[in-house]
């Protein structure tokens, strides 16, 4: 069984992002979209309330799992038998970080391999940052999210 793990803040889980898993659910048998719990980050959306968001962003994909995770991803990745790490790139910006991030995690753990897919053309402009930003003050983000999305943004900005 060939799996993936597809690692992020997911803060808030955007179109880029269900474009990136959508794909990746055709290429692997199981893939686990796993939200990083990481108290150092001033997350928007309680841990709890991404999961329960991401869940009901991908319910469509049968091979899709939502997990949370607290600890070193590469360690995560083991304990779930995982091998390929999943990341999505949008411009040369992306790439510097993800290059490190790929390397740091081969070094800590040389069995996992990292795939970064490309974003589509629809995607390549959408972050959660930008995201927040813009439904912080109101403007349209309904083309850029799930409509759950939208929906508990609104609810939080309302
Ligand atoms: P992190 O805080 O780990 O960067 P994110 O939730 O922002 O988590 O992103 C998770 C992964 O998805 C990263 O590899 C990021 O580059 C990728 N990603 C984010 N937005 C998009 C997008 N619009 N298109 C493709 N990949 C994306």
């Amino acid at each position: 069984m060939r799996s993936a793990i597809y690692p992020g803040s997911f803060d808030p889980l955007t179109n880029g992002h269900l474009d990136i898993v959508q794909r990746a659910s055709h290429s692997f048998d199981r893939v686990l979209l796993a939200i990083s719990n990481n108290a150092s980050k001033n997350a928007t959306f309680s841990i709890e309330r991404r999961v329960e968001l991401a869940q009901a962003c991908v319910s469509h994909l049968d091979n899709v799992e939502v997990v949370s995770f607290n600890i070193l991803l590469v360690d995560y990745a083991k304990q779930q038998g995982v091998k390929t790490i999943l990341r999505g790139l949008r411009a040369t910006s992306d790439f510097e970080y993800e290059f490190q991030l790929a390397t740091m995690n081969r070094k800590l753990a040389p069995e996992l391999e990292t795939l970064l897919m490309m974003t589509s053309e629809n995607g390549f402009y959408i972050s959660s940052r930008l995201i927040r930003e813009i439904a912080r003050f109101g403007g349209d983000v309904s083309s850029m999210v799930p409509k759950v999305i939208y929906d508990a943004l609104q609810t939080i900005h309302s």
